[in-house]
């Protein structure tokens, strides 16, 4: 490439002027001689000599068409068709007027018409082609990546707002590809080995866009971007694509990534569409194979509403956005349904999203730990509540909170709750803990260790979602429980499913073997309840008999129970 500082008027350019007639030579080579440094050809056949011996150096070419040997048309055509030469401007010198339309259209730059009786005007235009294809230069470099010549990512986001402008009604994909492992390659084979990897994948891209109105850059290191029009046949490109690339490197163990964001929407802005197509790829990460993804829009909004109840949810603890609702539990072991305590379940009336449901949020902030601070605040509230029942009806409901898996690795556990239990003047027996039955089996040693602390301190617990872990028959009779509660699937169906009755069957056996009560959740009709009663179950929870309710309406059930007293 022309070695250049932008328009250094130090430099002294060379020009070749090329014409048969030894005058019109002169004549030019004393207009531009004081400039310029003025090397001459008689024909093309001379021309196209000099033209490659000074090809780097080589600012501009003046040339005449008609001439002996080898005329201007021709050499016009052999520097448009050269790869190299074609960046050095020509600037046709001929009397004829019908002769500019051809040569403009063979790729001259530019049209001086004989005689030369404005010297001005021609060191006028010298000067500002010669300007022009530096600046050309320049911008190709800068537009472009050194290895693979695709655009820059500065440019090539510009390209796509000119696309879009120009084609706004076009279908269009976003695309990003990644070499799985690409350092790893550069590490093992060596940067020319990378090197050559990128420049094929390059070509690739290339091929895949041509002819279309597809745009390509390389983004960073192995990243690159695509903007092309919508297709479906990412499988076969994906294969191509590779195959071409173990062929180039010659062996087999390279493998590409590549997530799109199909059918963009044109009102979001550039950079996010590619941000988009990037989650898709994201997703792909740590696969051996060349694999690709499609950007699924109802995934990123799940993400994005899961961020934001993460965000949000210490201002909404402070706001008292959550409420704990209370569902009873009724004891049916005798004629009538006896209410035997309550599950403290806690809700989220968002201000602007309404009431979102715990399974939106309990397993998300299970999984950040968040859940930690949220189940304190459940804790503490059923605490007051119990003793706010027990003041105002003289009666005590045992409510049962949930310990999730998370708390149970809490050193301070069993102190908090004792804490929270006797600052509101109760005691441990009048509160229930539930402890899902998959905490078990996670870390049995740890939380049997607990779960023995807890119950020596007084406080009872409750299996819950029992049917659900893999616990085994031997876990169990060592296990430390006070009741176990059947998982919700297997009532579901207890009606008519032979199975789940049969799987309840064998549940109700293990407690009555471990000598601990069961409490069916779910429980929804009559049908299951009479069914449960006949399968002698203790303890029914489920929308048969409530849903869970606010405190005031809770109180409704205290008030039956002391009645019938
Ligand atoms: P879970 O502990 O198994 O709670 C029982 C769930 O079953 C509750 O759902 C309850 O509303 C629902 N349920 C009760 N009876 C019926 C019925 O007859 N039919 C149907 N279809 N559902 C019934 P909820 O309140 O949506 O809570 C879902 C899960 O979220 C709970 O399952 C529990 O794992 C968790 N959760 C709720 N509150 C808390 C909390 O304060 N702390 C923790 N760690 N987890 C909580
Ligand atoms: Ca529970
Ligand atoms: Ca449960």
């Amino acid at each position: 490439m022309q070695e250049l500082s932008r328009h250094n008027q130090n430099i002294r350019r060379k020009i070749l002027v090329v014409d048969d007639e030894l005058v019109n030579r002169r004549l030019l080579g004393f207009i531009l001689g004081r400039d310029y440094d003025v090397i001459y050809a008689e024909n093309g056949i001379e021309a196209l000599d000099l033209i490659r011996n000074n090809e780097r150096t080589l600012s501009l070419i003046m040339l005449d068409l008609l001439m002996p040997e080898m005329n201007g048309y021709e050499l016009l055509e052999i520097i448009r068709n050269d790869a190299n030469l074609k960046r050095i401007p020509v600037i046709v010198l001929t009397s004829e007027k019908s002769a500019e339309v051809k040569s403009l259209q063979l790729g001259a730059a530019d049209f001086i018409p004989k005689p030369y009786d404005m010297p001005e005007v021609i060191l006028a235009r010298v000067q500002r082609l010669i300007e022009l294809a530096e600046d050309n230069i320049i911008i190709h470099e800068t537009e472009t990546d050194d290895l693979t010549e695709l655009y820059s990512k500065v440019f090539f986001f510009q390209y796509v707002k000119r696309h879009d402008r120009y084609y706004p009604d076009e279908q269009m994909d976003a695309v990003v590809l990644n070499v799985n492992r690409f350092h790893l390659i550069n590490e093992l084979y060596g940067r020319d080995t990378g090197d050559l990897v990128l420049r094929t994948l390059a070509d690739c891209i290339r091929g895949l866009i041509s002819d279309t109105n597809g745009l390509a850059c390389r983004c960073e290191s192995d990243s690159f971007y695509v903007y092309k029009p919508h297709s479906e046949d990412y499988d076969h490109i994906i294969k191509t694509f590779t195959d071409k690339l173990i062929e180039a490197i010659g062996f087999t163990n390279i493998s590409i990534r590549c997530g799109i964001y199909s059918g963009v929407d044109i009102s979001m802005n550039v950079e996010e569409r590619f941000d988009t197509a990037l989650v898709a790829c994201s997703n792909l990460r740590g696969t051996y194979t060349s694999s690709f993804a499609y950007y699924d829009t109802d995934l990123h909004e799940k993400e994005l509403f899961s961020e934001r109840l993460v965000t949000e949810m210490d201002e909404a603890l402070s706001q008292k956005q959550f409420k704990v609702f209370y569902q009873p539990k009724f004891d049916i072991r005798g004629d009538k349904p006896v209410l035997t305590s309550a599950e403290a379940l806690i809700r989220w009336f968002h201000p602007e999203l309404g009431m979102v449901s715990p399974g939106a949020f309990i397993p998300l902030f299970e999984s950040n730990g968040l859940i930690q601070k949220l189940d304190q605040y459940v804790w503490k509230e059923a605490a007051v509540q119990i003793k706010a029942w027990k003041d105002k009806f003289g009666l005590v409901i045992p409510v049962s909170v949930n310990v999730s898996r998370v708390d149970i690795c809490y050193p301070q556990l069993s102190e908090m709750l004792l804490d929270i239990v006797h600052s509101n003047g109760l005691e441990p027996n009048d509160y229930l803990l539930e402890i899902t039955e998959s905490a078990y089996t996670d870390n049995s040693s740890q939380i049997i260790d607990t779960v023995n602390k807890l119950r020596d301190l007084g406080f009872k617990v409750e299996m819950d979602d029992f049917g659900c872990g893999y616990s085994s028959l031997n876990m169990l009779a060592a296990l430390p429980i006070d009741a176990l509660k059947l998982d919700m699937r297997f009532i579901r169906n207890i009606c008519e499913n032979e199975k789940d009755r049969r799987m309840v069957k064998l549940m109700l056996d293990i407690a009555e073997f471990l000598g601990v009560p069961v409490i069916a959740e779910g429980v929804e009709s009559k049908e299951q309840l009479d069914l449960l009663k006949q399968m002698k179950c203790d303890i029914i929870q489920g929308y048969y008999f409530s849903k869970p309710v606010a405190p005031d309406e809770f109180e409704k059930f205290i008030v039956d129970k002391k009645n019938s007293l």
